[in-house]
């Protein structure tokens, strides 16, 4: 499969050279030329694959024709070594539980997925010693560190924010040694950032280090977020059975639109999905976008959802190119909603008190939704993108209890941290990137 960018200038790349370029020379993101629709024997069937399985399917269509079918089905397993379970929340409203794997966020599926893909690559380009570079302000650094722990090949540097990290979020990758190397830097996310795109651009560092980035929008996160719309699917005709299914309307907290557009490729490969509803925090572009037609990117704010709190959302160009900037046809699939904390924390509250149910900001926003906007006869899904414990004040706050703090996040708190610290000018990360 070959690969084009939506600025359209470049196209007819491999799928190697698009994960391993993340963001094409255009500037613009990559697509796949076609998305293959699944035969119908697989949708009759669906409950009857496990989620690895039924990932497998959908990622040969995909990936198939570039990576042999024996080291997928080894990426797929591997990658997907921890449940998704559908749970049932109240009537008509459904949770897809994305937050079992290592760092308990979604974004440990495309994480964990691409650095097994790219690992691939190294191995069969003969490549060795590849730098993986990653800013992040929390929960981007711990789902590629974990993703990448142990791949042979290659390092990764997550640079972070002196001080500016909660203790959960710091101990998931400052922690784990190996090839993993977390970098203090005494400044800002914004400065982490300026280092990471300076060292891209420098002759030096690129002469001397293979440099790639494990950005969000890279094709080997993106793709696969489309494999756990199939599993929601299946348990929930499992559980609900197959003839009293009829709309399935999926809301999805979005931030960057990554998830919701993986959501849309599955639509388009046959998965039985009537809608989708994009559930936004206050900031709300693509809401105003469906409204006017019109796309303003504008500074984000700060939000209790704060994975959410995108002013620019990067996925929104491949939405465009999906519908050829048909903006009727996107409000026709795609509504959208937004919500302020002081809402969001009313839904924790009333999810908690009236379903039993425990959420965190941005799954609340998804449950939300679909009070507000499911219709007779449809049945809604939400994805919750990540566990409570994660935000674990603003919940505490909102349900007047405290939580537990799950195992595997004791383990990360036991284990030593270790961090090269760094100054926020470029000169002493180079000189970190030409010694290491
Ligand atoms: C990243 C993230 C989101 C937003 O996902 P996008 O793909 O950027 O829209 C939502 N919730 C949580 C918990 C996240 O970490």
């Amino acid at each position: 499969m070959k690969y084009y960018s939506t600025n359209k200038q470049e196209f007819g790349v491999s799928l190697c050279d698009a994960v391993i370029k993340g963001l094409a020379s255009d500037k613009g993101l990559f697509m796949p030329e076609s998305i293959k629709t699944l035969p119908a024997s697989f949708f009759d069937e669906i409950e009857n694959y496990s989620l690895q399985e039924m990932a497998f399917v959908v990622a040969n269509a995909f990936f198939g024709e570039d990576v042999a079918e024996d080291d997928l089905k080894q990426i797929v397993f591997d990658t997907l070594n921890f449940e998704i379970p559908l749970v049932r929340v109240s009537q008509d409203i459904y949770s897809l539980e994305l937050f079992h794997g290592p760092t308990l966020a979604f974004k440990d599926v495309g994480a964990r997925f691409m650095s097994r893909l790219l690992g691939y690559f190294v191995k069969s380009r003969g490549l060795s010693d590849v730098n993986v570079l990653v800013a992040t302000s929390g929960d981007t650094g711990s789902a590629v560190a974990n993703g990448f722990l142990g791949v042979e090949g290659i390092s990764v540097h997550v640079l972070y924010p002196k001080g500016k990290v909660s203790a959960i979020q710091e101990c998931q990758f400052t922690t784990l040694g190996k090839n993993i190397t977390a970098i203090e830097v005494d400044g800002t996310f914004d400065d982490c950032q300026r280092l990471v795109k300076t060292a891209f651009l420098d002759r030096d560092i690129t002469q001397k280090r293979f440099l790639t980035s494990a950005n969000s929008i890279n094709v080997a996160r993106f793709l696969p977020q489309s494999f756990y719309y199939f599993y929601a699917y299946a348990q929930l005709r499992k559980i609900a059975g197959k003839n009293n299914l009829h709309d399935v309307v999926v809301c999805v907290p979005s931030g960057n639109f990554g998830n919701i557009t993986a959501g849309i490729f599955a639509q388009k490969m046959g998965l039985p999905v009537s809608r989708f509803i994009a559930a936004n925090n206050r900031n709300d572009i693509f809401l105003q976008y469906l409204k006017t037609g019109e796309y303003r990117p504008r500074p984000s704010v700060s939000t209790i959802a704060n994975a959410m709190d995108v002013g620019d959302p990067s996925n929104f160009a491949r939405i465009l190119d999906l519908y050829q900037h048909n903006h009727a046809e996107i409000c026709k699939n795609i509504a959208g909603v937004s919500y302020s904390d002081d809402e969001i924390r009313a839904g924790i509250s009333e999810c908690f008190s009236a379903d039993n149910y425990l959420l965190d900001p941005h799954g609340a926003c998804g449950y939300l939704a679909l009070k507000e906007m499911l219709k007779e006869g449809e049945t809604g899904i939400f994805l919750e993108t990540a566990h409570p414990i994660k935000f674990k004040d603003t919940v505490e706050d909102v349900i007047r209890q405290s939580l537990e703090i799950p195992d595997k996040i004791k383990a990360f708190m036991n284990g030593k941290k270790q961090t090269v610290p760094m100054s926020k000018d470029f000169p002493d990360f180079k000189s970190y990137l030409m010694n290491v």
